[in-house]
């Protein structure tokens, strides 16, 4: 008896058995998918991504458990993909060269309770502080790791208050100071500056501090853009946490988190007393996501994926001049795709699915984004306002 052929047959059978209902459903699905998906506008993620050249991975359990870079007896992987996924990423944000780690996460969120969790295993005592403007997750995290927190004041355009962050780093300077520093924020898209909070640090002798970059949409931005925002382990990041699904793309929510070697391998052997080297937020972790991210490092490359950026960003400025010829009072941070303007009537909002808070709507003129598109969303809104 051919055993192979056999459980093959099976998984056939199985397949074939969806009622006809169920088929109309599956079908009607994917027809609304289209649809919502063709003219969203106010969420920051890519779309330019085919990886119909992966789909006959779908027929397999892929799973990338435990550590991406220690041997498994568990062989249905893409860990060698995702290693090199790591790399990539650590070059791009100039981690040190022979002290970083990283893993695929789930997504952003992932990311930043990682570079949390790495934090208060350094410093127990340490308070972390961060802008108002951060993203909702983070409180929530915060909150799980039971770490004490200090919420600090924003400028206008959405980046941390450097001089309330002094003052209150000032008022607790006998704890450890943990930064979780906002690489664009999620309704302006503002770059906290790395370099002037390192300068806070120094002026205020803080020798025990922790820094975080939650760059979950400016991570596949920020290296790209000329001046280098400061955001990466060069100019003082600890850990860095990206989203694979903004501004790379990907049909499944991924990320990808890294952070120095040293302060990770501190963690592993502190759990390794009960036996394990566990590394990572979950034990069984996506095998498909790596796959998807090696595939569009390796098709676009830095220059293809700083080509991209650069096309994307032409855009953001044409929108930009646009809406303000229009009259509507439109800006945008340097550097940002993310255009914020008074808050859109609800029909433009519904329609775009635009973010809206505080007054003010936003567009993310993310790569997949055409001028046609734009120039669709202008129309719709300027008549609107009439
Ligand atoms: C999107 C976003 C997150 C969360 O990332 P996910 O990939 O959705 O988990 C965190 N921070 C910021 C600033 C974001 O824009």
């Amino acid at each position: 008896m051919n055993w192979a052929g056999y459980n093959e047959a099976l998984i056939v059978d199985k397949q074939m058995t969806l009622s006809i209902a169920d088929e109309k459903r599956v079908a009607d699905l994917l027809e609304t998918i289209k649809k919502k998906s063709a003219d969203f506008l106010g969420y920051p993620v890519a779309k330019d991504f085919n990886f119909s050249r992966l789909q006959d991975f779908l027929h397999y359990p892929m799973n990338n458990l435990g550590d991406p870079f220690s041997e498994s007896t568990w062989k249905v992987d893409s860990r060698l993909f995702e290693q090199e996924v790591i790399t990539f990423m650590a070059d791009l944000f100039r981690a040190p060269k022979d002290n970083f780690w990283g893993y695929v996460t789930n997504g952003g969120s992932e990311g930043n309770l990682y570079g949390l969790y790495l934090a208060r295993e350094l410093y127990p005592r340490g308070i972390v502080y961060f802008s108002k403007e951060t993203h909702y997750s983070v409180s929530k995290n915060i909150h799980l790791l039971n770490m004490r927190h200090i919420m600090i004041q924003t400028l206008k355009n959405g980046e941390i208050d450097y001089e309330d962050l002094k003052e209150t780093i000032r008022i607790n300077r006998d704890k450890p100071a943990v930064i979780f520093a906002n690489i664009g924020t999620t309704m302006t898209e503002a770059k906290d500056d790395i370099k002037k909070i390192r300068q806070i640090l120094d002026d205020l002798v803080i020798t025990d501090f922790y820094i975080h970059s939650d760059a979950a949409l400016a991570g596949g931005i920020a290296p790209f853009l000329d001046p280098r925002p400061p955001f990466d382990f060069t100019d003082g990041a600890d850990s860095i946490s990206v989203s694979g699904h903004k501004s790379f793309g990907s049909p499944i929510p991924c990320g990808v988190v890294i952070a120095k070697k040293n302060n990770v391998s501190r963690i592993a052997r502190s759990i390794s007393y009960i036996g394990s080297l566990d590394t990572t937020i979950t034990g069984s972790r996506n095998g498909l996501t790596p796959l998807f991210l090696w595939y569009t490092i390796k098709k676009l490359g830095k220059e293809g994926l700083k080509d991209r950026i650069n096309k994307a960003l032409i855009l953001a400025d044409y929108t930009l001049t646009q809406l303000k010829g229009r009259g509507i009072a439109a800006w945008k941070n340097p550097g940002a795709l993310t255009i914020v303007f008074p808050k859109a009537p609800e029909a433009v909002q519904e329609k775009w699915q635009l973010a809206t808070a505080d007054g003010q709507s936003h567009i993310i003129v993310m790569p997949h984004v055409n001028r046609e598109q734009i120039d669709l969303f202008i129309t719709d809104l300027v008549q609107s306002d009439l």
